[in-house]
């Protein structure tokens, strides 16, 4: 008996998927369980998959996970709409391999510390007023930024908000950082590295400012407000996600369906 929810985007497709799904994977001695899941199957795209991890990221350690996309990009998706009986007969049948990839933690410095997990990336930005940030590597200083803000990527947000910004795409074996300016301002008197940088998975990457109000920090499909905030530090958690494979993954066909 496995104990499994299910996380979808609220559109009719994948309603009537989750629905068939539910039924089908209770016939089948499946036991639906929203509090305490072995599986979590988020159906709809990437997005509905960042969501998922955010409900179940207190037991994310004792929770696997499997993505169905309906219709939008779905790159962490591992079956389409169009392979609902291939999916059933795999959950039913099959036991599955897992692939595991760390999480973005992010500590936030104000009155307290605050402790925030992404998967995709941490953006910090001011759309208001200019940014500017001393960065820190590794504790030692690396450049004073200025700017709209600054975004630091995990290899599988490599392919979201980082690869708009003209970040590089991460392979999905490897596991870094990736730190990526926001429109920094570039010219005779201000100067920061401009391209992408890729940093090793046990990197602390950290901004602070003097003035962090009207800036935010993002992460995921989340946002708050940086005011009273002093640093921030990213860097590649102990903690991971655990996807499930019951079947090879093509990141290079995933990759090409992007663009
Ligand atoms: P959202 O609608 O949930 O996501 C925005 C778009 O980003 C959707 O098309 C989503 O795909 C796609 N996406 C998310 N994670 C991805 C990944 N790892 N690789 C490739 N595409 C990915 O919007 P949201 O709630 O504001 O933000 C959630 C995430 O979206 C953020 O982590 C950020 O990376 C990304 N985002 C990107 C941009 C940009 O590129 N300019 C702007 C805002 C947000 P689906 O359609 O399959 O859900």
């Amino acid at each position: 008996m496995k104990k499994f929810s299910l996380i979808r985007k609220d559109d009719l497709i994948s309603n009537n998927f989750e629905r068939l799904l539910k039924l089908e994977l209770e016939k089948n001695a499946f036991i639906y369980d929203e509090e305490n899941p072995e599986i979590v199957i988020a159906i709809g795209g990437d997005g509905t998959f960042l969501r998922a991890v955010d409900r179940y990221i207190d037991q994310v350690e004792k929770v696997g996970f499997l993505a169905i996309h309906t219709g939008t990009l779905g790159f962490f998706s591992e079956y389409s709409v169009d392979e609902y009986e291939l999916l059933v007969e795999d959950l039913i049948n099959k036991t599955p391999t897992t692939f595991q990839k760390r999480l973005l933690e992010i500590d936030v410095y104000r009155e307290k510390v605050e402790k925030y997990y992404a998967v995709n990336e941490a953006r910090v930005e001011n759309i208001i007023h200019t940014q500017i940030m001393q960065v820190a590597i590794n504790q030692q200083h690396f450049e004073t930024f200025r700017g709209t803000g600054l975004c630091v990527s995990t290899q599988l947000g490599s392919t979201a908000y980082n690869r708009s910004l003209g970040g590089a795409v991460i392979s999905n074996e490897l596991e870094l950082l990736q730190l990526t300016e926001i429109t920094g301002i570039h010219h005779r008197l201000f100067r920061s590295l401009r391209v992408s940088m890729i940093l090793g998975d046990d990197t602390k990457i950290s901004f602070e400012s003097s003035d962090f109000d009207q800036a935010f920090l993002g992460w995921d499909t989340h946002t708050i407000d940086l005011k009273g905030t002093s640093k921030i530090e990213c860097y590649l958690s102990t903690r991971c996600i655990k996807f499930l494979r019951y079947r090879p993954n093509n990141y290079l066909a995933k990759l090409t369906h992007l663009f």
